[in-house]
């Protein structure tokens, strides 16, 4: 076993292969993955997450273009191959060993009673699959076979992170183990709402979401569709939900009609994190005040987006010119993270009785 005094804090994180990374994936995810793997008493592995975009339907023809594209979308953002070990899931097959005897721990009514099993059941009711059901249990697996401390992910993979912990507590209790209880690194923009304002900004929900390699007339088309009101309200604050690490969030209602502006709470959350909090007092303040312009808050806001994601776009375009070197970071990433998984791996197997 590694001496753990001299293990460095570990981190895991991924992104699925189901669709072109948008702003959610990165505020929630890439900035915290960017941001800790320039620590030097961190080490840092990235995964592009393909075996979980099996959960959902797929075709094989997108998954192999998708999983290649979040794999230069880790690289535009500033992932970087010499400080971090950047892989594809699917070419480290320790993590699928792993879920399998991982699952001897958890019970199917667990798995089922999950909400985030819940909603894509509602989603995708003609493909709830085993697949789907252990789709924790290969994220725990994913975790632990790194023995990762912390997880930079999004707030809406708590509970799976829940599930992780559980799993890791049985296995140190009943096996003796002393593996690590992995916890959330918390970004900023951990829930980056739909642009509709309904629920999060996610890649399966058309509409709902900014892609990072949308042109700036994309944008600009997007933001103008999100709903607003007569732009004269009161806000309302909310606590929610503490222990998730959801302190207070804000409700914005028209003074007219009293209905709430779901998409009014979306603009101002994105422009919060592109533009700053004091716009977005500056732009509450007058929305108060009944002197807010839609128009001049939607296209400052457009530029903003475009300003933070149009370095990563050139960057983009240069990697796709390199295809030899993608294809060296994805082969070498992979043989690091076996090395690693293998270790862990190992270890499980010696703890069930599978290896002498
Ligand atoms: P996924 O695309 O579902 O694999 O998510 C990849 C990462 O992005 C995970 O860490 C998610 O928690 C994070 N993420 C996805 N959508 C959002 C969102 N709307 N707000 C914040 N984080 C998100």
């Amino acid at each position: 076993m590694e001496n753990q005094k001299t293990k460095k804090t570990r981190i895991l994180s991924g992104m699925r292969a189901t669709g072109k990374l948008h702003l959610g994936n990165y505020f929630g995810a890439a900035k915290g993955m960017v941001a800790l793997q320039s620590r030097k008493d961190y080490e840092t592995f990235y995964m592009v997450a393909d075996l979980h975009a099996l959960t959902t339907p797929f075709s094989p023809k997108t998954l192999s273009q998708y999983r290649r594209n979040v794999m230069v979308d880790y690289l535009a953002i500033g992932l970087d191959p010499q400080r971090s070990t950047i892989f594809f899931q699917s070419m480290v097959p320790e993590h699928i060993e792993l879920a399998y005897y991982l699952s001897t721990l958890v019970s199917v009514a667990r798995m089922q009673h999950l909400p985030t099993f819940k909603e894509k059941v509602k989603q995708y009711p003609e493909n709830v699959t085993l697949a789907l059901l252990n789709y924790p249990v290969l994220m725990a697996a994913d975790i632990l076979i790194y023995q990762a401390d912390l997880v930079p992910v999004g707030i809406d993979q708590e509970p799976h992170l829940e599930v992780s912990r559980e799993i890791v507590r049985k296995l140190n209790q009943i096996y003796q183990l002393h593996l690590p209880q992995p916890r959330r690194f918390k970004t900023s923009g951990d829930y980056v709402p739909s642009l509709n304002g309904i629920g999060k900004m996610s890649k399966s929900v058309p509409g709902s979401f900014i892609a990072l390699d949308d042109s700036l007339a994309v944008i600009n088309q997007k933001i103008a569709k999100v709903p607003t009101d007569s732009g004269r309200g009161q806000i309302q604050l909310t606590q929610v939900d503490k222990k998730a690490g959801f302190q207070v969030t804000k409700r914005y209602f028209d003074a007219r009609t009293n209905q709430e502006s779901v998409g009014v709470g979306a603009l101002m959350k994105l422009v919060e994190l592109f533009m700053g909090e004091a716009k977005r007092a500056a732009f509450e303040h007058q929305y108060q005040a009944e002197t807010l312009s839609y128009n001049q808050l939607k296209s400052q806001l457009a530029q903003a987006i475009f300003a933070e994601i149009e370095p990563i776009q050139r960057k983009k375009q240069s990697l796709l010119t390199q295809p030899n070197y993608l294809d060296e970071v994805i082969a070498h990433g992979a043989e690091k993270a076996r090395a690693q998984a293998q270790i862990t791996l190992k270890l499980v197997k010696k703890a069930f009785g599978l290896l002498n």
